[in-house]
């Protein structure tokens, strides 16, 4: 059997599949915790594309050596084809994503956009990579989870996978819990503090235990943007650019 279904889609479940050479990393970290317990409860599901059922020869062949010489081998296009080809029949043709470092980086907003559609193909490389001609044949979206390199695609579809998930209806626990995260108005979170509120000499700060959400609310709203400013320059600049613009109107 060339795919195996860990739990098969139905209606309208958020469908995530991934083409890897390596179907038992799947569903990792995702078969636990909040993901795992949504999964069982098929509010998505998971199925994996053993991209070597796909292969032709006798030694199911996958990759060969680059053209043009250099190290390492190259997954080959006719394999990952037929893997293409297979999966978007069966699936109905979902959005197609590869893994891999030279791709656009992943943000929280392409995250949402693919979480509520009808789910997320992705190709997991291995290797030096796949060849170009196949990403170009059926129009792949290329995906970066950071400036790093992984030996494969399988942890950064866990990653996709994990960011989309969560983001479903029902996952989370608390669904205004995403409202105030990370990314959400353009700023990083501001810290979090629980009980004890004295632990090794550490006070959490008064206004927490003030009662009053005013300035609870300003207090977190400073935090984040000294947070944001000073790590992160690209979101600093994007979101005063965005205040800007919004002063520019009213
Ligand atoms: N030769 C490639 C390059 O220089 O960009 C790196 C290949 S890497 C050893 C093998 C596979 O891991 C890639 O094809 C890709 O699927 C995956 N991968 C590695 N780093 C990644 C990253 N930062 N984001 C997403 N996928 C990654």
């Amino acid at each position: 059997m060339r795919t195996d279904s860990k739990n098969k889609p139905t209606g309208q479940t958020w469908q995530a599949v991934a083409l890897t050479l390596f179907p038992e990393m799947f569903p990792g970290s995702l078969g636990q915790s909040l993901a795992g317990q949504a999964l069982q409860k098929a509010k998505w599901a998971l199925q994996t594309v053993d991209i070597r059922g796909f292969a032709q020869d006798k030694h199911r062949t996958v990759d060969d050596s680059p053209c043009g010489g250099g190290a390492g081998m190259v997954m080959r296009a006719d394999v990952l084809d037929l893997a293409i080809q297979d999966t978007q029949h069966s699936t109905g043709g979902l959005p197609l994503v590869y893994m891999t470092p030279r791709g656009r980086p992943l943000t929280q907003s392409r995250v949402k956009e693919l979480a509520e559609g009808p789910g997320v193909a992705v190709l997991c490389g291995r290797y030096e990579g796949v060849d170009q001609r196949v990403l170009e044949a059926h129009n792949v979206e290329e995906i970066s989870i950071g400036d790093y390199v992984l030996s494969g695609g399988e942890v950064a579809a866990l990653v996709l996978f994990d960011a989309c998930v969560r983001l479903l209806p029902g996952v989370m626990g608390s669904n205004a819990s995403g409202d105030e995260e990370s990314f959400e108005g353009g700023l990083l979170e501001y810290p979090l503090y629980t009980r004890p509120v004295e632990w090794q000499g550490r006070t959490v700060p008064d206004v927490l235990r003030s009662g009053h959400h005013g300035n609870i609310r300003a207090w977190r709203r400073e935090q984040a943007e000294a947070i944001t400013r000073e790590r992160r320059p690209d979101l600093w600049k994007a979101y005063e650019d965005k205040r800007a613009a919004k002063n520019d109107k009213n």
